[in-house]
């Protein structure tokens, strides 16, 4: 079949980013037989007349749109960040000259099928992994027959069935001249159970990991095709307690990649050791779950770890010359007056890394977070999620810890709140040119016979 293709994201926070999961759904499309196209919303730059023209010209039997985000949780800019509306009235534009069946699916997409399906007005929905899943849909349209509204996977993929990015060269190109950093996943899955997370229920609680080598053929393809020089990947957490990570830093290693990196990681089971392979083989930051800030609140997470284990695993990044940023959010479960002071302390003591702090949390459906809200009676069962809803402890005031954050962190250049303060950073960054994740270049470290840490080199 001839299949259309469109990621919807246009959100440039914290910077573009490349439409993976429609590269990764095109390639095991592809190689099931179909035709396939692909169209990105934010390369388009807002120019709906070329998806007029591709519809015209392609005649696509089916369009599916992937939804990576349904907004941007940060609590105190996501009314403005909202991606529904603008995925419902380019649903509506191609329905004005195409009658292909219009299908969703992606991470955002599954959060909500339901509602999201009945908002945007589209006719099919994939939950979770649409590898398998769109397969089917896409057989059963080609038989003349109507698909069920939401289709979920039957199994989870592993391994080989877990395909490499079919990325197109525009896309691609428009990605590395704007943000410089290209995506790959290596694993799916996450066996941990923070309070708040979906992604368990959608890619479930066992790891899935890729082949080492057929993620360092995708890279060494990535570098000779596109000339990449740095990549992220985008596994919901890299440091899997299996340790496929590692050895899949061995394979870059022996097999000479020679390409920067960085990704997501829990802040546990990191070795010296550890970090030092990962470096050798092209580490060049760490984005760091660390969620909280103090041991109450780490718990009111459920993650599993104490500020203790926040304060070693940075004092290993700092030895290392590794820079790492902590997402902090403030406001969850178990927070009080005591518990903000105490998290803005703990912070304190964080040298020579960035802290980028949210307050309050996204609310989504099927999350122990939503039955915990409604057991203390902070959302009305009945309250619908689709347009952002935030949990906030019971026992704060949330406009007082805004000006409390602010205020700790004023002056600092490597201490983000607001939110949109660092996504102005970095823009003006990109402004001059600089292109990567950017925020490692706020963080300083002391020269290696300065005793004293320099971190106030870094305020603005
Ligand atoms: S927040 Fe990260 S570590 Fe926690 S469950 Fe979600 S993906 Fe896993």
């Amino acid at each position: 079949m001839r299949i259309l293709l469109i990621a919807t994201n246009t959100e440039i926070e914290p910077y573009p980013v490349f439409p993976l999961g429609m590269a990764v759904l095109a390639s095991a499309l592809l190689s099931s037989g179909h035709d396939v196209r692909q169209l990105d919303c934010l390369a388009l730059g807002g120019d709906k007349e070329i998806i007029r023209s591709v519809c015209t010209e392609y005649r696509p039997q089916v369009i599916g749109f992937s939804l990576r985000n349904v907004d941007n949780v940060d609590s105190l800019t996501s009314h403005t960040h909202w991606a529904l509306r603008e995925v419902r009235e380019l649903i509506a534009f191609i329905r004005s000259f195409c009658d292909a069946p219009l299908m969703m699916g992606g991470p955002g997409f599954s959060l909500m099928p339901e509602q999201i399906l009945d908002y945007t007005g589209a006719d099919f929905g994939i939950v979770g992994e649409g590898e398998e899943a769109c397969r089917n849909v896409l057989e059963q349209l080609a038989q003349g027959q109507t698909p069920p509204r939401i289709t979920k996977g039957t199994k989870r993929l592993q391994d080989k069935e877990m395909h490499g990015a079919s990325p197109c060269p525009e896309i691609m190109d428009f990605y590395l001249r704007e943000s410089g950093v290209a995506s790959i996943q290596t694993k799916r899955g996450c066996p941990h159970t923070c309070i708040y997370c979906t992604y368990p229920a959608l890619e479930g609680t066992k790891i899935r990991a890729r082949e080492p080598g057929d993620v360092v053929d995708e890279i060494i393809r990535l570098k000779r095709d596109y000339s990449i020089s740095e990549l992220f990947f985008t596994d919901s957490v890299f440091n899997d307690g299996l340790g496929h990570w590692l050895a899949l830093a061995e394979e870059m290693i022996r097999r000479e990649v020679n390409i920067s990196w960085s990704g997501f990681f829990q802040p546990i089971g990191i070795t010296q050791d550890a970090l030092r392979l990962c470096r050798r083989a092209g580490l060049k930051a760490m984005e760091l779950g660390t969620d909280a800030a103090s041991d109450a609140t780490l718990q009111g997470l459920r993650k599993g770890f104490d500020f203790k284990t926040v304060e070693k695993i940075n004092a290993l990044c700092v030895e290392e010359r590794i820079p790492c940023a902590h997402f902090i959010i403030f406001g969850g479960p178990g927070e009080t007056e005591l518990t903000v002071r105490e998290g803005i302390e703990n912070i304190g003591r964080l040298q020579h890394c960035v802290v980028c702090a949210f307050l309050g949390i996204r609310i989504y459906p099927n999350t122990a977070l939503v039955r915990h809200a409604i057991e203390e009676g902070s959302l009305d069962p009945a309250a619908s999620c689709l347009e952002p809803t935030y949990y906030f402890s019971p026992h704060i005031d949330p406009a007082k810890v805004e000006t409390q954050l602010t205020q700790a962190f004023k002056g600092r250049r490597d201490r983000l709140f607001p939110p949109s303060k660092g996504q102005e950073q970095m823009a003006v960054m990109r402004k001059f040119g600089y292109r990567g994740i950017l925020w490692d270049s706020l963080i300083r470290y002391p020269a290696s016979n300065e005793k004293e840490p320099s971190i106030y080199a870094c305020q603005a």
